[in-house]
């Protein structure tokens, strides 16, 4: 029997991990009274019932933002709140070139898990993909129904789940309607596609690079409230608050022209050519042939 497509842990308390390992991470926090899902997934296995087999309070769901990858178990919830300026509707075209994606990271997995297994013993539950499941063509076309029209939220809204309060931070720049949750009083930041440890994505036309320097030195500045990052992407799913720090001055470095940024060519998960630029413990995609004086 294949292992369950959602790998769930406990990272803090009342805090869990609901990964769809190498692909995408959901995060729930719950209060004494509610809940919240911070996005929903690929929508290629149900995620509510994985939910509720940890949280019994009422949930509801908060987008980071509105990727075909944060909003596909959207439908399963009854209240959904996001940016203003978040779009609905993905184009099959986009979850096809995904499903494209996955069968390569599965294709690499099964050739490096045995070196890792020889020598580097990074690959966990957390990230080790998990086979796909059957029938993905109806998750490309038609897909996952959108859900209920998301209720907006803004900058400084504080969502009370009693007893724990989440604030939420407009953080565009990955894209227009990008945000984090604050989790003020156990210091978890939740931070959506604007901080992640593998390829910062900041390629696509919807990018602002200005603005997502703004949103990362906005998140540095907040590092001495916080505990705990909680990404999105990539093997590793949480962070340590200074790696902040870190991805700001990328960012920082990439819109002051800094000419000893080292950028090499590279593809992302759309199989689109980018120019990625190389830091210490991140990198960042940018448009093909993006140079500094642009
Ligand atoms: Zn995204
Ligand atoms: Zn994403």
């Amino acid at each position: 029997m294949s292992p369950p497509w959602f790998h769930v842990r406990p990272v803090a308390p009342d805090v869990w991990l609901l990964a769809e390992p190498s692909h995408v991470n959901s995060w729930l926090v719950a209060g004494r009274d509610r809940a919240v899902l911070v996005d929903t997934g690929l929508g290629i296995a149900p995620i509510r019932p994985v939910v509720e087999a940890v949280c019994s309070r009422p949930v509801d769901v908060v987008n980071t933002h509105a990727h075909v990858d944060h909003v596909g178990g959207n439908a399963e919830f009854s209240r959904v709140s996001a940016h203003p300026s978040s779009t609905t509707g993905i184009d099959p075209a986009e979850r096809a070139s995904y499903l494209g994606w996955m069968r390569e990271v599965l294709d690499a997995a099964a050739a490096y898990r045995e070196l890792d297994r020889r020598y580097f013993h990074l690959l966990s539950a957390d990230s080790d993909p998990r086979p796909l499941p059957d029938g993905l063509e109806r998750w490309v076309d038609p897909g996952p129904p959108p859900g209920p029209e998301p209720e907006p939220l803004a900058d400084g809204d504080v969502l009370d789940l009693g007893g724990r309060t989440l604030t939420v931070l407009h953080t565009p720049g990955h894209s227009p309607d990008s945000l984090c949750l604050l989790d003020d009083r156990a210091g978890v930041l939740f931070a959506g596609d604007t901080v992640n440890t593998g390829p910062i994505y900041a390629q696509a036309p919807e990018c602002d690079l200005g603005a997502f320097a703004a949103s990362t030195a906005r998140l540095a500045a907040l590092a001495p409230e916080v505990g705990l990052v909680a990404m999105s992407h990539f093997g590793r799913g949480v962070a340590e608050p200074r790696y902040l720090v870190d991805v700001a001055d990328a960012f920082d470095r990439l819109v002051t022209g800094d000419p000893s940024v080292v950028l090499r060519p590279a593809r992302d998960c759309a199989g689109d050519a980018v120019s990625e630029a190389v830091f210490d413990p991140c990198s960042v995609l940018l448009p093909p042939g993006w140079s500094p004086d642009r």
